[in-house]
């Protein structure tokens, strides 16, 4: 199966901005003649009844989907499973570093920025025993590469950096890096469209998905990118719930409806929207003259509506 998804962390409301995103990506998909998953990325901030709220506002904006949406939290074992294999192939290490060690470590000269420097990577056994003592391991990926390229549809050829990231992390919970990348990967995902701050984690998941492949479906398609701009407030930050009337339901109070919205999230990204017209028809309309290269390619200042 050939796929795109939308995978949003059910910690609050939907802002426009997300909303955005979400129907961008439903466009790539469905113009691809690809289906469209919807996933539930809940294993580091769920907020109770945010899922729920999440995906009626995804329908509400005229978004359709193929498959019950894959919650996270449900997926304990397949984690794990995987966790164990990469363990038996002797891709992971522990860490036991602090934040403080790493920023300090990172710190020095020559150290790639941004980047885990290495510190746990040749620990002996016996150091190992004497720091399990002292606080509980993360687990990280022993990779061979120290960067890579992938191919955007926005951006066009991108050079990240690939270190020693954190495939589990200390606390047990599945590294967001990590469960992104196998969910996608067992969800026949190849498609991934997304907000573009994100596109520096592009090439250590494109990494871990050549890792995975062989294990789980060795025949996994290259992924596709396209990461998108975000939408920007009047200081030219990163659209927030505390920028003001930024979600439906707070655009309602004001008397702009769905359809209002959905013509003026098409509009941003040069596509045509008609708030005369019920969402879905605005999206039907808008996936009729869709392509790619007409996108800004600049983040969108919303400032009100
Ligand atoms: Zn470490």
């Amino acid at each position: 199966m050939f796929a795109g998804r939308y995978a949003p962390s059910p910690s609050g409301e939907l802002h426009i901005g997300n909303l955005r995103t979400a129907i961008l990506a439903w466009l790539f998909a469905r113009s691809t003649h690809r289906s469209f998953l919807l996933r539930v990325e809940d294993l580091d901030r769920a907020r109770a009844g945010s899922e729920e709220q999440q995906i009626a506002d995804l329908a509400r904006i005229g978004l359709t989907w193929d498959e019950e949406p894959l919650r996270q939290t449900d997926r304990g074992d397949v984690y794990r499973d995987a966790i164990t294999t990469l363990t038996a192939r002797g891709l992971l290490y522990e860490c036991f570093c602090t934040r403080r060690d790493i920023a300090e470590a990172s710190s020095a000269p020559h150290a790639a920025p941004g980047a885990y420097p290495g510190t746990c990577r040749n620990l002996s056994e016996s150091e190992r025993v004497i720091k399990r003592r002292e606080r509980p391991a993360a687990l990280r990926l022993h990779s061979s590469v120290t960067e890579l390229s992938v191919t955007d549809q926005i951006h066009g050829t991108y050079v990240g950096i690939v270190d020693d990231f954190v495939v589990l992390r200390n606390d047990g919970v599945p590294a967001y890096n990590f469960a992104t990348v196998l969910d996608d990967l067992l969800q026949g995902i190849d498609q991934v469209v997304r907000g573009d701050d994100l596109l520096s984690s592009a090439p250590r998941q494109s990494y871990l998905r050549s890792l995975l492949a062989p294990d789980y479906d060795a025949a996994a398609p290259a992924l596709t990118y396209a990461h998108v701009p975000l939408v920007l407030n009047s200081r030219e930050q990163r659209l927030a719930k505390r920028d003001g009337a930024v979600t439906l339901a707070d655009l309602e109070l004001l008397g702009f409806g769905t359809s209002d919205v959905v013509a003026r999230l098409l509009q941003s990204a040069n596509l045509p929207g008609d708030p005369g017209r019920e969402p879905s028809a605005q999206l039907q309309a808008a996936l009729r003259v869709f392509d790619p290269d007409v996108l800004p390619r600049e983040p969108w200042v919303f400032t009100e509506f």
